[in-house]
């Protein structure tokens, strides 16, 4: 027969046992902070994020609200995925985080299918604002105060050095000028050059372009925009002909191009490293760290 003591200790035993237990199940109040917890889509994005812009993105959890946010340094919250079905209008004037990122760039050099790209199809082009704003700054007087001039094709063009942007932009034009003598052809691409930082709103909308954020540089301004060109019959062969080695220096340095957009802006590359690095992710060319 059992001591009283006896059944003391496994009564403790048993309510350790299941205090383990109820720490190991994910309780439906339990917020989704680890990676493990979220959703794939959402994990691949966190993941991306975080990488791409190092201690400024730290991770994902259920809000208030019920929805997934994202948690930026300082304390700031995005929400990730509202749950709103959005009309293309919508996706574009106001996306959450993970509309933001819901359409994967096309990597690589151009080929038949990026020239016609599907209707709408604008990886990059749907922006959180306040996320660019949490991550370049909340005026232009900030923006310039944390940018650099950086050596472009014989200017000084400014760009911010947060998050890697103004060293990327460095090294784009360290790959490329080597091979400028043998590209007289290049120059048609290259000149006039378009610029970097201007703080002003994409045309013919009440949004800031990314060219505000010192993160975006235009090329020649005569290339075809969308809502100028001339004769769009004919921007999939100048997307085709476009210097593939131009496009294969900024990709490789975490940009992507408005020439591949169905909504073209075909002098205009971007600073999105974690466009490229999901990108990357899902070809399988590269894993996250963990
Ligand atoms: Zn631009």
């Amino acid at each position: 027969m059992k001591t009283p003591r006896a059944f003391a200790a496994i009564l403790v035993a048993l309510l350790s046992l299941l205090a383990a237990l109820s720490c190991a199940l994910p309780g439906p109040a339990r917020a989704a902070k680890t990676d493990a917890a979220l959703p794939p889509e959402a994990a691949l994005d966190l993941g991306v994020l975080r990488q791409a812009y190092p201690g400024a993105v730290l991770g994902m959890e259920r809000g208030a609200s019920g929805h997934l946010e994202l948690l930026l340094a300082g304390g700031t919250r995005l929400v990730y995925d509202d749950g709103r079905a959005r009309t293309v209008k919508e996706a574009e004037v106001s996306p959450d985080v993970r509309t933001m990122l819901a359409q994967v760039y096309p990597l690589g050099p151009a080929d038949e299918l990026s020239a016609h790209p599907a209707a709408h199809f604008d990886p990059g082009r749907r922006r959180v604002q306040a996320f660019f704003l949490f991550l370049y700054g909340r005026s232009e007087a900030e923006v310039r105060k944390t940018s650099r001039s950086v050596r472009f094709d014989g200017h000084g063009a400014p760009f911010s050095t947060r998050h890697g942007a103004a060293d990327a932009l460095a090294r784009v034009w360290a790959r490329l000028e080597p091979q400028l003598p043998e590209h007289p052809e290049w120059k048609a691409v290259l000149r006039p050059f378009g610029g970097t930082l201007c703080w002003r709103n994409i045309a013919a909308t009440s949004r800031l372009s990314v060219h505000s954020f010192g993160a975006a540089v235009d090329l020649n301004p005569q290339l075809p925009y969308w809502l100028t060109a001339r004769h769009p019959e004919k921007v999939p062969a100048q997307v085709l002909a476009f210097p593939r080695e131009i496009v294969a220096a900024f990709e490789a340095e975490g940009f992507v191009w408005g020439g591949k957009w169905a909504e073209y802006d075909m002098m205009h590359f971007e600073y999105r490293p974690e466009l490229v690095l999901k990108a990357r992710v899902l070809r399988g060319e590269v894993k996250l760290a963990q």
